[in-house]
């Protein structure tokens, strides 16, 4: 398996980071996790064709996770791919149509096969042989993990959330956990993640994952990159690292 981190930043703009948004190469076939904007120009700095595109995975429907999965989906349909399975927690669908409700033009040009998911249930994409089990988070709205079973390896994928020990749990001897990390220590959040919170966390839930990479940076964590390191590594027995947008890994 390969992960590509596509963008590794949040709702406000900073140089270097884009929206949510990261491709695991699973049997071959890039599967998109989150979409937000700047997502789709990355897609192919990245080295892919965004007609490669055949399956997005949406951890939440907040904007920073799919503002450009209209515009994937026309970017595609201009070079004549117009099929697409997106996989979402509930209320996809509806975001779905509304979304489309606002572009009478684009309107009958894509067929979109939306599953909506629960947390709880395990699913595979056609063709591809890997397994995929979801979650729910701690989030200000529904919100699912995944966690991608593929060739003997594993990869979790949080997507925005506090630290939880039922995510944590979910996430238990993975190869990799990509957790976001939104805030620097000592800064008073829910919803999110600050590394002195990661920490209270895996001091009470038992986590054995080999990597660890941060990710959903907001711009309060530029300059404490180090410090949030360090802290982690204090704590945390295997590797940590900053996640960075176009960042590879091969697990
Ligand atoms: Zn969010
Ligand atoms: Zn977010």
């Amino acid at each position: 398996m390969k992960i590509t981190f596509l963008g590794t930043g949040v709702g406000i703009p900073q140089i270097g980071r884009v929206q949510s948004g990261l491709i695991m190469e699973m049997d071959g076939t890039p599967v998109l996790f989150d979409c937000g904007c700047g997502v789709l120009v990355r897609i192919v700095e990245a080295g892919y064709e965004h007609t490669d595109i055949g399956n997005i995975v949406l951890t939440h429907l907040h904007l920073d996770h799919v503002g450009d999965v209209l515009a994937l989906l026309k970017a595609n349909w201009l070079m004549g791919k117009t099929d697409m399975r997106i996989f979402g927690p509930q209320g996809t669908q509806e975001w779905f149509g509304k979304v489309m409700e606002t572009y009478d033009y684009l309107k009958g040009n894509f067929e979109v096969e939306i599953t909506e998911l629960a947390g709880g249930e395990t699913f595979t994409f056609q063709g591809i042989d890997c397994n995929i089990t979801c979650t729910p988070t701690i989030h200000s709205t529904t919100s699912l993990a995944y966690r991608v079973e593929c060739g003997g390896k594993s990869v979790v994928y949080t997507g925005d959330t506090e630290p939880s020990e039922s995510v944590f749990e979910f996430a238990r001897n993975a190869d990799i956990m990509i957790h976001e990390c939104s805030f620097p220590v000592n800064f008073e959040m829910t919803n999110h993640t600050t590394p002195d919170m990661f920490i209270e966390m895996l001091e009470q839930t038992q986590l054995h994952v080999k990597r660890l990479f941060f990710t959903h940076l907001y711009p309060h964590m530029k300059g404490h990159e180090k410090e949030t390191l360090d802290h982690i590594n204090q704590y945390f027995e295997g590797k940590v690292t900053i996640a960075s947008d176009l960042m590879e890994i091969e697990v």
